[in-house]
């Protein structure tokens, strides 16, 4: 604590990332970044925007990429909206649409409701807006009972497949969702970002224009290699989109800048590179699953490119350590019910036969 920040900055309790080790030897399966490179083409524009127009800033409406993904999703560009990550995107939701003490009357906010094994950040969000929230429990085998989110209430937000675990809520429950609560005016953000490595298809981007208050909320950092480019995007109604923009447009007019606009919109229109490198991660996400159920190991079926992994013996965070001093990173999350769960990466082929081989040896 310093004497210097204000009440807002005591109160925060911020979202801790997985470690980027700078210089190292370690095997990374910690923070869902994807093996392969991102598209040549992509890589291309990035260096072609390299050049004397950076003197200038980027176009605030960040047209180009959003045209390439409206082209992709058969979307219109004024149904999608850039940010600077998909973090950066699900922060401005929370703040364009999620009811914040402070703002309100002075009557009971119904609380945005969110699971209690997801995405860590939500509650970092709804903390730092002032925003009251509500964590229905996932099933034992961390599936989510859809029909928890039926109810009335401030607004819903969970990733599709969901993080940590994997876990893959079906379409058709997400809809029903987005259906009960466009009667209540509430807005129902389904954050996919791993929702590429789901098969059969898990998104619901083709299914915005029926739903003015769902919101779906991408990433370029998994299924398209550019996570140290940082760009997300969400895609909904019009209204919902304005909401976004007015938002953004009361923080930094420019968050997407021109080298990453350029990158990301080369890479939406690779479409076909993608899904080879998507179909060789799902590929060696279900060989390494079945090689460690195989061992003895309880994992969660995965929709996405991770994978949560109990050992029959070892708590998780002894597992975690084990294979760290093994030269192999994962993440652990030291909290509730999934404290005896690791999260593992998708990666290479030889970086995965590496971490069996290790997880092999954990087993004597
Ligand atoms: N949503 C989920 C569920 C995630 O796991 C992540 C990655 N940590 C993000 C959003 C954010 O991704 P990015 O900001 O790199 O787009």
């Amino acid at each position: 604590m310093s004497r210097f920040w204000n009440s807002r900055t005591r109160g925060l309790s911020p979202y801790v990332p997985g470690e980027q080790p700078q210089q190292s030897a370690y095997i990374k399966l910690n923070t869902n970044e994807n093996p392969y490179p991102p598209s040549p083409a992509a890589l291309d524009a990035i260096k072609r925007a390299a050049d004397e127009r950076l003197r200038l800033y980027p176009d605030p409406a960040c047209r180009e990429f959003r045209e390439a993904v409206a082209e992709r999703w058969r979307v219109k560009p004024e149904q999608v909206f850039a940010g600077n990550g998909s973090d950066e995107v699900l922060a401005f939701a929370f703040a364009a649409f999620f009811e914040t003490e402070a703002g309100a009357a002075p009557r009971r906010i119904p609380p945005v409701l969110f699971p209690d094994i997801t995405y860590s950040f939500y509650p970092v969000y709804a903390r730092l807006w002032g925003i009251p929230c509500e964590c229905p429990r996932v099933r034992d085998d961390f599936s989510i009972d859809h029909t928890d989110f039926l109810t009335p209430c401030g607004g819903v937000v969970f990733p599709n497949p969901n993080a940590p675990t994997g876990a893959a809520l079906p379409r058709e429950h997400v809809l029903a969702i987005a259906r009960y609560h466009a009667e209540q005016n509430a807005v129902v953000i389904v954050d996919e970002a791993y929702a590429a490595f789901a098969a059969p298809r898990l998104s619901v981007i083709d299914r915005i224009a029926e739903h003015p208050n769902l919101l779906a909320v991408h990433t370029l950092s998994k299924s398209a290699s550019l996570a140290g480019l940082r760009l997300g995007f969400a895609v909904g109604s019009e209204e919902l989109i304005e909401g976004l923009c007015r938002v953004r447009d009361s923080f930094n007019s420019y968050p997407v800048d021109r080298i990453a606009l350029a990158g990301g919109a080369a890479a939406v229109r690779d479409a076909a590179y993608y899904e080879e490198t998507t179909r060789k991660i799902i590929a060696t996400r279900d060989r390494v699953s079945a090689a460690l159920v195989e061992k003895g190991y309880t994992v969660t079926p995965s929709s996405a490119n991770f994978l949560f992994i109990r050992h029959p013996a070892l708590s998780g965070a002894e597992f975690f350590t084990r294979l760290r001093e093994a030269g192999i990173l994962t993440r652990h999350f030291n909290t509730g019910r999934i404290a005896d769960f690791i999260r593992v990466s998708i990666g290479s082929d030889a970086d995965m036969d590496a971490f069996l081989t290790a997880c092999a040896k954990e087993m004597v």
